[in-house]
This record gives C-alpha cells, structure tokens and sequence, in this order.
C-alpha cells in the first residue's frame, strides 16, 4: 500500500493540484492531510472541498482553527492575519464548521498523524530540533508519526539518542520510532519553493520524500488577483 501525507496546503490550489497528480503517478491509492488547507493563498474554500471530498484522514492545523474560530485569532504575525482574516470572509459557514470538526492528531493504521507536536497538540509548538523531537517522541505510541507545521521536511530518529537528518528517502528499521515532516504542498520554507509531500509504502518498508514543479506564476498571479499582499506571492518564488 502506498499512502500519500501531504499537509501545509494553505490554500495553494495550483501546488495541490499537481501533487494529487503525482501522487496518482506515483500509484498512491491512500492518502493523509496533514492540516493548515488554508491561510496564505487564494483558494482556501476550494482546498476545503478538494480534501473533504477525498474522505481521508484529515488532522487540524493552527491556521484552520484561527480561520474557523468564533472569537479574534491571536499570537499570529501581521503578515499571517492579514491573510487570515481574508481567508474567515472567503470560507461558508459550512466549510468553518469543517474545519472546527476536524481533530488535532489520530492513529491512522499503524501511524500516528498530528499537526504540530504530540506532547501538546493544542499549543502549536514547532520541533525545529532533536530536543524538540524528543519530547514528541516520549508521547509517540506509534513507530511511525507524521507531523508538519514548520514547513521543512525532515525527518528524526530515536534510536537511543534523537538525531535529525534530511528526509529523501529511506528504509524504516525495526526497533527505531520515526516522527517524519513532510514539509509543505502550498509554501515550502526550507529554500525550495517546489512543492513537497511525503509517500509511505508499507509493503517496502520506506519513506520518500516527493518535490515537484508546479504553476507556481499562476498561484502568485491569484494572490494579487484577490488583493492578498505582494510579499505573501513573493516568498512563494523563494521558498520562505
Ligand atoms: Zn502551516
């Protein structure tokens, strides 16, 4: 079985678009939301109905419960609630009330999925280090968890000690746990702009972390289009 992760979509409809395809490619007949669909980009309505009708594991993210939330958002820079707040008047009522539904982690199969950390889910944390993975993986029941939310794929390893490395791809050992990053479909920040997401083949046994072209004139062009600001097109081209 080949399972697509993907997540950090942030409304990036062309970057989406073309990792569904390549997924279908890939021959990827499961597939895993990692959560943030919207926030940043033009399309946050249209990820929502893009995710929802593929009926997969979905878990949520920061940007999902702010621009779902009924009360005033909080601890986001200017630049990110500007969008948000343009992202609440973009969504129906019922595609907020999907996203409030959604859950913040959930054992899918033999993998655990949560947006941000499992030590405390609720808090948005980033694991941005091996200490920072460590104390995930003291609440990591699962050999295999899925995260995202920093926007920069990698992967951790406990094996005794903790130790990061780049993800690629590889072979999952027995007597290891795992807490992957797949990096981000709609805004990648680790220099790269091309976009990312992560298959899972449990027949093989490994990790492969996929990087792909995409309209990526077409998704700064609707950034303006819709009055987003400039620098949320700009940092698409850089990958920050
Ligand atoms: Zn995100």
């Amino acid at each position: 079985m080949r399972t697509a992760i993907f997540g950090d979509i942030h409304a990036n409809l062309h970057a989406l678009e073309a990792v569904l395809a390549d997924a279908a490619d890939q021959r990827c007949t499961n597939f895993v939301c990692m959560g943030d669909i919207v926030g940043y980009n033009a399309f946050p309505s249209e990820c929502i109905a893009r995710v929802r009708d593929m009926g997969c594991p979905v878990v949520k993210g920061n940007h999902d419960e702010q621009a779902s939330m009924l009360g005033d958002q909080e601890g986001f820079n200017a630049l990110a609630e500007e969008a948000i707040n343009w992202t609440r008047k973009h969504l129906s009522n019922e595609d907020k009330e999907w996203l409030r539904g959604l859950r913040l982690q959930r054992q899918v199969r033999d993998f655990t999925i949560v947006h941000a950390t499992l030590d405390t889910p609720h808090k948005w944390g980033y694991v941005f280090n091996q200490l920072d993975a460590a104390a995930s993986f003291s609440y990591q029941t699962t050999t295999l968890c899925f995260i995202g939310h920093t926007h920069v794929p990698m992967a951790y390893i406990r094996d005794g000690n903790v130790r990061a490395t780049p993800l690629d791809s590889f072979k999952l050992q027995q007597g290891k746990k795992y807490l992957i990053n797949v990096g981000s479909v709609g805004q990648p920040r680790d220099g790269d702009p091309r976009a990312a997401y992560c298959i899972y083949d449990t027949a093989l046994g490994s990790l492969k972390l996929r990087r792909l072209d995409y309209d990526l004139q077409g998704a700064q062009q609707a950034i303006r289009d819709v009055g987003l600001p400039e620098r949320l097109a700009d940092r698409l081209a850089i990958g920050r």
